[in-house]
């Protein structure tokens, strides 16, 4: 099967026919790595401005190194999922201290780095340095089993290593890093998952789902579990002066060292007004009134969703100070201020709406 494949007819389609990517423009490890972090399940449309202003803020391993982590965290802000920014930027101090700041062009040490699994490592060795290792990710796994016919569900880890070993086995051993967008690139724009264009398909000859019309069945996924849904309740404190009270999420947090306003999740017994006064006792020693609901906001993270249920609140007595029992720091912050500090999608929209 392997020597089967027509490599050349993929390879002269991604030539003609591959999307102008900026990070497809350089074979800096480094640009590939932030291309490669950034595109992790977000869609490449949205990547693409988020890729230039981080480039520009952090051209360099050592620039990004020497960033601060609010500075890190403010250029990421809006993309989601912040512990890759967290892990770029612990990695690249990483390399800078132990390899001198040049990106390591072995697949183990570039697996070393953090937030870096197969897939990454695969993609950052091949395209910056020839390294014949093939990728697979969720395009790959579409294109591979479909072309194959393998029926099997994708979840499962043997389907993906049988994936992984065919990937190794037709990689073009000369042009490893074009072989392995060519095959991201078909999955993301011919072989997609309702509406394949098979007749203008560079594999369409020898694939197996084609022949057989069953691009429909193929692949199969079994059915993801349910996510568990949580309300929270959210205060905006305001002080006399109309300054606003933030606090910034420990490290070890999910969404560490991002900023956010103070609240917790909704008990069974309770409503949201009573949470929002329970929270803010219990995470910042403070009495509170809850005085309006100012909005809902809805969010979903990979594993759960959120509906944020957000008050506007004031200090029951001016005399009180708050007292960071859960945050690594609290500040008040005029409205108009809040642009300044990194927040989490969610929390974001309240800024917006603080600052209409
Ligand atoms: S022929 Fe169709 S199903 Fe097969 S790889 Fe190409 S686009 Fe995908």
């Amino acid at each position: 099967m392997a020597a089967d494949f027509p490599s050349h007819r993929l390879l002269a389609w991604y030539q003609k026919h591959g999307r102008d990517l900026p990070w497809r423009q350089t074979k800096d490890p480094y640009a590939i790595w932030v291309s490669e972090i950034m595109c992790q399940q977000t869609r490449v449309d949205t990547v693409i401005g988020y890729y230039q202003r981080w480039m520009q803020a952090f051209p360099t391993l050592k620039a990004l190194a020497e960033a601060s982590e609010q500075e890190v965290l403010k250029c990421w802000e809006g993309l989601g999922y912040y512990r890759r920014a967290r892990h770029l930027h612990q990695s690249a101090k990483w390399v800078v201290e132990d390899f001198d700041g040049v990106f390591p062009n072995d697949l183990s040490s570039i697996l070393s780095l953090k937030g870096i699994g197969a897939y990454t490592s695969a993609a950052i060795g091949s395209i910056a340095f020839g390294i014949a290792k093939g990728v697979v990710d969720g395009n790959v796994l579409r294109v591979a089993t479909r072309y194959l016919g393998i029926e099997d569900d994708i979840r499962k880890g043997a389907t993906i290593h049988q994936i992984q070993t065919w990937m190794d086995s037709i990689i073009d051993p000369h042009r490893p890093g074009d072989f392995n967008q060519a095959m991201m690139e078909l999955g993301a724009t011919l072989c997609s998952p309702t509406k394949p264009t098979c007749e203008v398909c560079p594999l369409s000859s020898q694939c197996i789902a084609y022949a057989t019309a069953s691009t429909a069945s193929i692949p199969y996924k079994s059915p993801a579990k349910k996510v568990p849904h949580y309300p929270i309740g959210v205060a905006v404190i305001k002080n006399d002066q109309g300054d606003v009270l933030i606090g910034r999420r420990r490290s070890d947090q999910m969404l560490g060292g991002l900023w956010e306003f103070p609240g917790g999740k909704q008990e069974a017994s309770e409503t949201a007004e009573e949470t929002v006064k329970r929270e803010i006792l219990e995470e910042l020693g403070l009495d509170i009134e809850v005085m309006r609901s100012m909005l809902n906001v809805p969010h979903a993270y990979s594993h759960f969703k959120v509906t944020l249920h957000v008050y506007e609140c004031r200090l029951v007595s001016k005399a009180q100070e708050a007292v960071a029992h859960v945050h690594e720091e609290l500040r008040w912050v005029p409205p108009h201020e809040l642009d300044d500090y990194p927040f989490p999608k969610a929390n974001k929209t309240i800024v917006e709406h603080l600052q209409q």
